[in-house]
């Protein structure tokens, strides 16, 4: 399923996530579906999967957003205790707040990493939908860049930004309206005679 089309489950992906890169980091050698399922939903503040999905205030499951909310190491710290036969101790809270919250960003489009830093492509509210891509990936000039006017941290295709190297939203901002560039002809003109 495309991650972009809406009905895309982040916090199915972290779980997925959560199992996987757990077991490469030597976390658990196979957390059970259930109870990485319970831990993503304790990273958002819920007691359980089911006390996330029945919440009428969210999270919304398919927004893109949802890592920066993902914080609550207390709360997984109190799962792992509550859970019968955890492979992962109480300690280890803060490393797999870490490993869910990577796991609920939209992987980068060029190379699949997932990674909180990952950043929308374009001028993109919070909560509207965007193509991301990681840090490493659009360090690549010349397929990204960014805007003078937005700064640094709006990442921008190459195809989305002029020659001057405006977004479409600042395109022109520093071109001179008609009666500007007489003024500035006759500065200049000005300055030949002087
Ligand atoms: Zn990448
Ligand atoms: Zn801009």
């Amino acid at each position: 399923m495309d991650q972009n089309d809406g009905n895309f489950d982040f916090t199915k992906q972290a779980a997925d996530y959560l199992r996987k890169v757990s077991k490469d980091d030597g976390l658990c050698s196979n957390i059970r579906s259930s109870h990485a399922h319970m831990l993503v939903a304790a990273a958002l503040g819920y007691n359980s999967r089911k006390a996330m999905l029945d919440d009428p205030k969210g999270p919304y499951t398919k927004n893109q957003w949802l890592s920066h909310t993902a914080k609550h190491v207390e709360n997984i710290r109190a799962t792992i205790l509550r859970m019968k036969g955890a492979c992962v101790r109480p300690e280890h809270a803060p490393e797999i707040a870490r490993i869910i919250q990577d796991g609920l960003t939209p992987a980068c489009c060029e190379c699949g990493e997932h990674n909180i830093d990952n950043l929308p492509i374009g001028y993109v509210e919070q909560g509207d939908d965007a193509d991301w891509v990681c840090a490493s990936c659009s360090a690549d000039d010349t397929q990204y860049g960014t805007c003078y006017c937005c700064g640094d941290h709006v990442i921008y295709t190459v195809e989305q930004l002029d020659a001057k190297g405006l977004c479409s939203e600042h395109h022109g901002e520093f071109d001179l309206d008609p009666e500007e560039e007489e003024d500035y002809e006759s500065y200049i003109e000005y300055l030949e005679i002087h």
